[in-house]
């Protein structure tokens, strides 16, 4: 196997530094490292990325989408129907591939799709705050080919769950309710995700000032503060329609 090389006497065995370039995984290492070089520009805000970076950067637009925080200044809003992880059009699939009985990977249609590890990505960090990653809907049916549940991203759970799962979802709080413990912490959102993305509120709790260590719930405390300040829910933005 070849890949591109540096002028070199030796070319094609050696490129200049005198690595061999016929052996495959030096081949693939330079392939990759092409690869995690490229940039591309954000549709949304038009910023300039490693294409490694799109997800978690995308996933920040999705969700203060989601929740009607405004942005000044973008090129375009992500879509509102099951917008795309690594683009925020709605066009684009995605599926979880099992590479091992404990490794999951991402497989989509999108032209911005990149590889990602799936466990860190799903922990939020300071440095990739977004922990939108394609999750399975154990809600939903096996599909009788693949054997799988239909897969969605993350943020478009609450969507997905409140139109075609509505028993799972409690309106008076408009939030899921009965989940699965499994279910429910994977579709689980820290406040501290919601804070460094920009989101102050949701239906469980007011994120600025005052962020608890666990998961947003809705909780007495959270309750007895929204009475207490009487400040309005900010709820997030309806989409016409979700389903895959
Ligand atoms: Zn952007
Ligand atoms: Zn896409
Ligand atoms: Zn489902």
């Amino acid at each position: 196997m070849l890949t591109t090389c540096g002028a070199s006497d030796s070319f094609p065995y050696q490129d200049a530094t005198g690595l061999a370039c016929g052996i495959i995984e030096n081949a693939t290492r330079l392939i990759l490292e092409k690869q995690v070089s490229e940039k591309v520009s954000c549709h949304q805000c038009g910023v300039i990325l490693k294409d490694i970076d799109v997800r978690g950067h995308v996933g920040g637009h999705i969700l203060r989408s989601l929740w009607g925080v405004g942005e000044d200044k973008l090129r375009q809003q992500v879509d509102s129907i099951l917008p795309c992880g690594f683009c925020g059009h709605t066009s684009c699939s995605i599926d979880l591939l099992s590479l091992s009985a404990r490794t999951l990977q991402s497989h989509s249609s999108c032209s911005r799709s990149h590889k990602f590890s799936y466990g860190p990505a799903t922990k939020f960090s300071k440095n990739t705050p977004s922990t939108n990653v394609p999750l399975f809907c154990t809600l939903c049916p096996l599909n009788p080919s693949s054997k799988k549940h239909p897969v969605f991203w993350k943020y478009n759970m609450r969507h997905h769950i409140k139109d075609y799962h509505p028993h799972k979802w409690n309106s008076l709080l408009d939030e899921p309710s009965g989940l699965d413990p499994a279910l429910s912490e994977k579709f689980s959102i820290s406040p501290q995700e919601y804070s460094a993305l920009g989101i102050t509120r949701t239906p469980g709790a007011l994120i600025t000032n005052e962020i608890p260590q666990t998961r947003t719930t809705t909780t007495t405390k959270s309750k007895a503060k929204r009475k207490a300040t009487s400040q309005p829910e900010a709820g997030p933005s309806k989409s016409k329609k979700c389903g895959s």
